[in-house]
């Protein structure tokens, strides 16, 4: 399966075969759609077909590695195995996780501490930190977010070795969640000389184009753990 949100996120439709359907959904020889992970979630969209338009209202991982699963509105009509269809993402709601996923690699660069856990929804995100005796300001974070925004600067994916990461541990931010080894090769998201990290995620090309946001508050949770909720600012 070839997935092109790995290359390009901003590709909202392709062509492709439907390769297998099962009871948990559709599997296609390539697709545009992000698959629910890293504390992103799974795409949604159409799958245009010979019979119609079939709604997509997740898109899952499969066991397999690579494997992408559309899962179908309940009751609409399946395509055929073999059958050509054009896969298309809603578009505007993944892009807003897009830029909502690029602000939390920002939000990794301003706040200190490891990351402990994190989700981000359609307009809204949130980040975990361990930070012992930190007292974390709303107003200052949310300042320095917006200059890192309008400073535009690139976001860049690039892929290093497995080996190359091992030799860099400091470059996994995120305690719980490791980065998937032993494919040969782990995607790497840079954002010149703020952020560095392994992320399989889609994300803007730039910073700008995230747009103003702003710190909606900050929680509390447990002795040492501050959660950070991130907002479009409205
Ligand atoms: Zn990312």
């Amino acid at each position: 399966m070839t997935l092109i949100f790995r290359d390009d996120a901003y590709i909202r439709s392709c062509s492709a075969a439907v390769t297998a359907i099962d009871e948990r959904g559709i599997r296609l020889d390539s697709t545009v759609f992000y698959p629910m992970g890293g504390g992103q979630p799974g795409d949604t969209g159409v799958l245009r077909g010979g019979n119609g338009d079939i709604a997509i209202v997740d898109t899952i991982k499969g066991v397999a590695p690579d494997e992408v699963i559309h899962v179908p509105a309940s009751g609409v009509p399946l395509p055929a195995i073999g059958e050509t269809v054009t896969a298309e993402i809603d578009w505007e709601r993944r892009y807003r996780l897009m830029r909502m996923h690029t602000c939390l690699h920002l939000l990794c660069a301003v706040v200190p501490g490891a990351v402990t856990g994190g989700q981000i929804s359609d307009g809204k995100a949130r980040l975990d930190f361990d930070v012992p005796g930190a007292a974390l300001d709303k107003e200052e974070i949310t300042a320095k977010l917006n200059a890192l925004i309008v400073a535009d600067h690139a976001v860049t994916p690039r892929w290093i070795t497995d080996a190359e990461l091992a030799e860099h541990p400091e470059l996994v931010r995120t305690m719980t969640v490791k980065p998937p080894s032993g494919q040969g090769r782990v995607r790497l998201l840079d954002i010149g000389g703020i952020d560095l990290q392994p992320c399989g995620g889609t994300h803007v090309r730039r910073t700008g184009e995230i747009g103003t946001v702003a710190v909606a508050k900050i929680e509390n949770k447990g002795k040492q753990n501050r959660r950070v909720n991130i907002v479009f600012a409205p």
